[in-house]
């Protein structure tokens, strides 16, 4: 019994620890850290109500201490919807939450029945436990989430499976079969799993939340908040990865870079505002126009590049005359673009031994001479006089 109870008082300061994790969460933004955080708070208010079992009333140490901890299960279980953005059941789940309590009562002082008990409450745990798991599966596949979700997906499938066992134990001695073992021994074995049980569906939940925040903070590293094109950052870093591959493969790589024409005149004429969803306008149209594995990227200000992979000179130049024409854009108030506006485009492909600054700063001095050559037209940094590269 003082086993029992040291196990109790252990699993509380385990879901105690747990409040202090996710209170640290708490700015995070995650979804699910409320129910989690209550979820763990009644935790630590039932566990020495069940250690307390004799020392107080049987009402507080079997009706709340009981309706308490499955009260966590539904919790945790509403968080993990939460968290997953699905609308929480709270009257299903207050439901089981009432029902446990009425077996309960029954169970005390209808027939006083002590693996009564265990086995209703038991078999109301697994369910919940198995709703948790059937609504984390789906998330597997997500790259992002995987070992986060694969452990609570054990924690939650594992506890289920260990609930089912335990009301199993413990409805065969109701059903007049006489056992083998120590009852003892057994539910040290049961309270022992049962004491992870929370501090792990709480843990796989702060790991979730945790990989979200970081994926969530890569992302934004990743891209310009304005237009969503990948940012200067991510289209150096992808930049230098094409390259080494473009090397092992021995295909070409280019790039264009591109300006806005007169940028400063729309901002002028049409406001800030204007400007800004011409960007956005123009990283959509330019999308629609290359292919998925070409990189969009805002390297600042109304400068763009498109990185692209497998594409030698000639096709850089077909692709960035398609880009230009594309778009070319007349005011379109449907598409909330009261201004019009064109690009100028410098190209270039990389050269043998030759950095990516390297052919940037061509590609560069190739949109200055399209500048200088009216605007609206595309250069090849191959027709520039050696000099001005
Ligand atoms: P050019 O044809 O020679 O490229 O002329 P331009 O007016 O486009 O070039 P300039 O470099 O003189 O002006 C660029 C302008 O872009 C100035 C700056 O205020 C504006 N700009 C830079 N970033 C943003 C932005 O995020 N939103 C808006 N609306 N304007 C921006
Ligand atoms: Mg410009
Ligand atoms: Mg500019």
């Amino acid at each position: 019994m003082l086993i029992i109870v040291s196990l109790l008082l252990v699993t509380m300061a385990l879901s105690a620890v747990m409040l202090f994790v996710l209170s640290s969460l708490r700015k995070s933004g995650a979804r699910g850290i409320s129910e989690w955080s209550v979820a763990n708070a009644m935790a630590v208010v039932s566990m020495p109500l069940f250690a307390a079992r004799g020392a107080v009333p049987d009402f507080l140490s079997i009706e709340v201490a009981n309706t308490l901890l499955l009260s966590t299960t539904a919790l945790m279980l509403a968080g993990f919807r939460r968290y997953l953005h699905l609308p929480v059941p709270w009257w299903r789940l207050g439901g089981w939450v009432a029902l446990g309590l009425f077996l309960i009562l029954l169970l005390h002082h209808g027939v006083d029945s002590t693996g009564g008990r265990i086995v209703a409450m038991s078999l109301l745990h697994a369910v919940l436990c198995l709703e948790m798991g059937m609504l984390l599966k789906p998330q597997l596949g997500r790259a992002k989430r995987h070992y986060p979700v694969l452990f609570t997906l054990y924690a939650s499938f594992g506890t289920a499976a260990m609930q089912l066992v335990r009301a199993a134990v413990y409805a065969v001695p109701l059903a007049g079969f006489p056992v083998p073992w120590n009852d003892t021994a057994v539910s040290m074995i049961f309270f022992s799993i049962g004491a992870l049980a929370l501090p792990a569906l709480t843990l796989g939940a702060v790991m979730m939340a945790n990989a979200d925040l970081v994926a969530r903070a890569r992302h934004a590293a990743d891209h310009d908040h304005l237009t969503g094109a990948r940012s200067r950052r991510a289209f150096f870093e992808l930049a230098a990865r094409e390259q080494a591959r473009a090397l092992r493969a021995g295909s070409p790589l280019s790039v264009l870079l591109f300006d806005v024409d007169h940028f400063k005149r729309i901002n002028d004429t049409h406001g800030h505002a204007t400007g800004d969803r011409v960007l956005v306008d123009i990283v959509e149209r330019t999308e629609a126009v290359v292919r998925g594995i070409d990189v969009v990227a805002r390297l600042g200000g109304e400068e763009f590049a498109v990185l692209l992979p497998d594409t030698d000179a000639d096709t850089a130049l077909l692709v960035a005359e398609r880009l230009r024409d594309g778009l070319e854009r007349r005011p379109d108030a449907a598409a909330g673009i009261d201004a019009g506006y064109t690009v100028s485009i410098g190209t270039a492909t990389l050269g043998a031994g030759e950095s990516i600054e390297a052919m940037l700063s061509r590609a560069d001095a190739a949109l200055y001479a399209a500048k200088a050559g009216g605007r609206n037209t595309v250069i090849d940094a191959r027709a520039l006089p050696a000099k001005a590269v």
